[in-house]
């Protein structure tokens, strides 16, 4: 990608070539001339030869008769002269050391000849008080010039954003394969980018600030740049770990000056990739207080908000943790708006792999589509990578055109590298999910009260494996005793789905265990929707903000009731369980071809499934 410094370097002139070479050269030279007047300084203070001795020896002397004459500098040194002796032996020097009221008395009982100075403070002298000091900041920023690099030795408050200039090929959408849902809704802001007046005189509120959010790798920097492309707006290029470096107080600068630049440029996009590594909530991390993050975060909120949508900056942030965030930039006027970017499924990686291969020659007997369903679970980065690696391979194998067997060994080497750092999902286990998941989606259509599934998929997210997705068809505000049992009903269709094909269950179905169970103890306890304990609230409600909730809640009730909720609860859950367990065993044939059919294309939507197991297609799109 060409990115190049926002900071403008000055003209280079012909015949003066700025290395490193020259620089250190430089240095060099400002290092020995530095040296040598310093030395010189010190030479030059230290002009009086005279001995030193202890006080006591001065004492002696003084007693003796011998001294001739002192000069008192400062109150604190006696320079003298000794009597019977000539030159540099006579002088001497001497610190006195405590207030010695007895001094000037003998001083004058001797008959020495006594004088007094202030020390001189001649510029000169100054600066050699300061040349250590000054000695050592010189190389402190040498030091820190080298590890900034060239050239950003007096820039440590600005921002390093990139600028993406001027491409010779933008970034555009069409460099983006899949990704549809977030397109769509990017697409909105590049049309206001465009034309940001037209949104203006609408009145129409734009979001401020946008989150794309999604694991590592799935394309979320590459969308981001997408939109500039798109939009052909300047593009502000800056990761959350820039902003934290070493040195305190840097970070908010480095903000505020990416906005100014920004604010500069309208209308722009300000990226700030890994907005996690500034952004987690405040006063949660390690040293705790005003840490340098801490600040940062703060500076990037108040420029948030000192935007005006009319301004016609967009800020784009993305990061894989959404959760840590501080509650703070997700409010409106700040990160608003969250897009996500899913990881592929098997068409999109088809898709994605398609893309990277025109870029390389590649043999006509190579089967996309059969890579693409060998990599369950890979990104769009990890794909781009298999690209690469099979170019390599045939490389190494002196072929013309990347073959077949070049991204097979590349895949193997992938997979390998993906199974290290995230999860791999075996054919197995691919398959149990898909049984898994088409037990709940399957339910969707043979259940009275159920919202509509919107999509089923085993395309792994965060730590789910795969994910049955129902939409209501309207806003709902208060559920009736038979949607909660259909739901329940709904929840259990993973678990009752494995026992049938395989006769036992698997650690998959924990979240949607805890979730059936919670649904009825919520059903039993608040809601008052069994017989035997009639609607009656057990529990006080607390929401405590510093214990856990089930340290607090409020026990009001006898263990005996205890018992008899305990009993309304599981009687609620076997019997969703059981009328689960019959559905499915009526209609397993709909199940297994449902199953085969996510293991085949990982992603469906309800027509899918609807035409699947014999049902017209739905009007209008869920
Ligand atoms: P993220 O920022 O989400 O970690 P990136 O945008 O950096 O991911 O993606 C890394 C690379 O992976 C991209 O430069 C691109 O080559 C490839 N890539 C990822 N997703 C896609 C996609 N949907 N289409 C095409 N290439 C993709
Ligand atoms: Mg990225
Ligand atoms: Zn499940």
């Amino acid at each position: 990608m060409d990115f190049d410094d926002q900071n403008p370097k000055p003209p280079r002139k012909p015949g003066s070539p700025e290395g490193p070479a020259r620089g250190s050269k430089a240095a060099l030279a400002l290092f020995l001339s530095l040296g040598v007047l310093f030395s010189a300084l010190f030479l030059f203070n230290e002009r009086n030869d005279a001995t030193e001795i202890p006080y006591s020896a001065f004492l002696t002397y003084l007693d003796q008769g011998n001294v001739d004459a002192v000069k008192i500098v400062d109150q604190f040194e006696i320079q003298g002269t000794l009597k019977g002796k000539t030159g540099a032996q006579a002088l001497f020097k001497t610190n006195i050391p405590y207030v010695d009221l007895e001094l000037l008395k003998q001083l004058r009982d001797k008959q020495v000849k006594i004088t007094g100075s202030v020390k001189g403070t001649s510029p000169l002298q100054i600066l050699a008080e300061f040349a250590p000091w000054i000695f050592g900041f010189v190389i402190i920023w040498f030091m820190l010039r080298q590890m900034q690099g060239n050239n950003k030795a007096f820039t440590f408050g600005k921002s390093k954003a990139k600028r993406y200039v001027e491409p010779a090929k933008k970034t555009t959408f069409a460099d983006v394969a899949g990704q549809k849902e977030a397109k769509y809704e990017l697409l909105e802001v590049v049309d206001y980018l465009k034309n940001p007046g037209k949104f203006v005189k609408m009145g129409a509120r734009i979001p401020k600030g946008v989150l794309l959010v999604g694991m590592p790798g799935t394309g979320k920097t590459l969308l981001a740049k997408a939109v500039a492309g798109e939009a052909n707006v300047p593009f502000f290029h800056m990761s959350g770990s820039d902003f934290v470096e070493m040195f305190v107080g840097v970070g908010a600068s480095r903000v505020r000056d990416l906005f100014d630049q920004g604010r500069r440029s309208a209308p722009c996009i300000i990226f700030i990739d890994e907005l996690d590594a500034v952004g987690r909530t405040r006063g949660a991390g390690y040293g705790g207080g005003h840490d340098e993050r801490e600040q940062t975060l703060n500076q990037m909120l108040v420029e948030m908000d000192g935007f005006d949508t009319k301004d016609g900056v967009i800020i784009l942030a993305a990061t894989n943790r959404p959760d840590v965030l501080d509650p703070a930039l997700l409010r409106p006027g700040r990160f608003d708006r969250q897009v996500v970017v899913a990881m592929p499924d098997v068409q999109e990686r088809t898709d994605i792999l398609a893309i990277h291969m025109l870029k390389i020659p590649v043999d006509e007997n190579v089967d996309v589509t059969r890579i693409a369903r060998a990599t369950p679970g890979t990104s769009g980065a990890d794909l781009a990578n298999l690209v690469n690696e099979a170019a390599l391979f045939a490389i190494r194998q002196n072929r013309v055109n990347v073959e077949m067997q070049d991204f097979e060994e590349a895949r193997d080497k992938i997979l390998m590298g993906v199974a290290r750092t995230s999860l791999i999902i075996t054919d197995e286990e691919k398959r149990a999910t898909a049984v898994h998941e088409a037990g709940h989606a399957l339910l969707h259509y043979h259940l009275k009260y159920s919202d509509p599934l919107h999509k089923v998929t085993v395309v792994p997210r965060g730590r789910a494996l795969g994910l049955a997705l129902s939409i209501p068809e309207k806003d709902v505000y208060s559920r009736a005793r038979s949607w909660l049992e259909d739901r329940i009903a709904i929840m259990y269709g993973g678990y009752s789905a494995e026992m049938l094909f395989y006769g036992e269950t698997t650690t998959g179905t924990a979240q949607d265990i805890r979730q059936a169970t919670d649904l009825a103890r919520k059903m039993v306890c608040e809601w008052g929707m069994t017989d035997s304990l009639g609607p009656m609230a057990y529990g006080q409600e607390e929401e405590p903000i510093f214990i856990g909730k089930e340290i607090a809640q409020h026990k009001d009730y006898s263990e005996d009731t205890a018992r008899r909720i305990d009993a309304a609860i599981k009687e609620i859950l076997q019997a969703a369980l059981v009328r689960v367990t019959g559905i499915l065993t009526e209609h397993r044939d709909q199940l297994g071809k449902l199953a085969d059919e996510l293991v085949a294309r990982e992603t469906l939507d309800d027509n899918d499934v609807r035409a699947l197991i014999g049902l017209p297609p739905r009007e209008g799109k869920v």
